[in-house]
């Protein structure tokens, strides 16, 4: 039997946490918001941001949808990552992809402010994960280790694989494999030979966005499986990247698509932009204090 490694449990308990934290922060006079801009007639992104809308509206905060249209030009989307980073009213930032042919992704992730980058985003906040100092990890990232937490999985000594190198999943989930000890390997679309490199893994990620790329030979027989791909057909299904049917009894665990990974992920965006809010307001609070310090002490001199 494959057991069932859901999120919505643990997606729940999150945002209940961010939602006593909204409260207490409402308490203050500070409303956490969250803009997600977009650029794109993708209908899997249209499906994952109005599940983080529906998310944030379930815990309280505010959620802009900044849809710039499928022709936006890199200028259009700089300006409005730069115009968001700049207004005290938004914590938050998602740049959701894909976006259209021919703009610079990497020039405009480098565009979100790092302080409001609560998808991890910015080469600024990886290059920190990496370095294992505080920043906001991609939330998928994350999402995968949480939901390895709250099902009892440890990575702690254990072999894992991740399939697919991506700047927002793959890479950071194998960084975070390996902060919490586990021995990782990572396929890619040059692995020649994906099943060698999956098949003896204790614990597998897949990020690939290839509904079904993962059957049976791929696994190992009781190996916890991590399905990471979220691939809409144009019925309104939502497919992931493992075969389901193929590995039920073999694998160990499976996460379901949808309701493993995808509920947790939004729930950790929300959880993030609480965070990030709080974050804002001790700073500004901080700085409020250095100015008043520095005026007393200027009356105290004389100055
Ligand atoms: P995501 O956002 O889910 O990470 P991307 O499209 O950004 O998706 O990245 C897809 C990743 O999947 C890439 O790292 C790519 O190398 C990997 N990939 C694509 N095709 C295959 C394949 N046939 N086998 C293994 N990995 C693949």
């Amino acid at each position: 039997m494959t057991r069932s490694l859901g999120g919505a449990e643990l997606a729940t308990t999150i945002r209940d946490d961010a939602s006593g934290a909204a409260a207490a922060l409402a308490d203050l006079g500070i409303r956490p918001r969250l803009a997600v801009v977009l650029a794109t007639d993708d209908e899997s992104t249209a499906w994952y941001v109005r599940s983080i809308a529906a998310a944030a509206k379930r815990t309280g905060i505010l959620c802009d949808i900044v849809d710039l249209g499928a022709s936006a030009t890199t200028g259009q989307i700089h300006g409005t990552l730069v115009e968001l980073g700049h207004d005290p009213d938004v914590h938050g930032i998602i740049l959701q992809t894909p976006l259209p042919d021919g703009t610079d992704l990497d020039a405009l992730r480098e565009a979100i402010n790092p302080a409001k980058d609560i998808d991890g985003a910015n080469p600024v906040s990886l290059g920190r994960l990496v370095a294992r100092l505080p920043a906001f990890a991609p939330a998928t990232a994350r999402a995968v280790i949480a939901l390895l937490d709250h099902h009892g999985i440890s990575p702690h000594g254990r072999t894992a694989a991740v399939v697919g190198r991506s700047t927002v999943v793959g890479s950071p989930v194998a960084n975070l494999l390996v902060q919490r000890n586990a021995t990782v390997t990572v396929c890619h679309r040059h692995t020649t030979d994906l099943a060698a490199g999956t098949r003896d893994a204790d614990i597998l990620v897949v990020a690939v966005g290839i509904p079904g790329l993962v059957t049976a030979e791929h696994v190992a027989d009781g190996a916890v499986v991590i399905d990471v791909g979220t691939t809409a057909t144009t019925d309104g299904r939502l497919l992931g990247d493992v075969d389901a049917q193929a590995v039920d009894g073999r694998a160990g665990a499976l996460t379901p698509v949808p309701g493993g990974v995808g509920p947790v992920t939004t729930a950790l965006l929300i959880a993030h932009t609480v965070d990030a809010a709080a974050a804002q307001h001790a700073q500004h609070a901080q700085h409020a204090q250095t100015r008043s310090d520095s005026v007393l002490a200027g009356f105290r001199s004389g100055v």
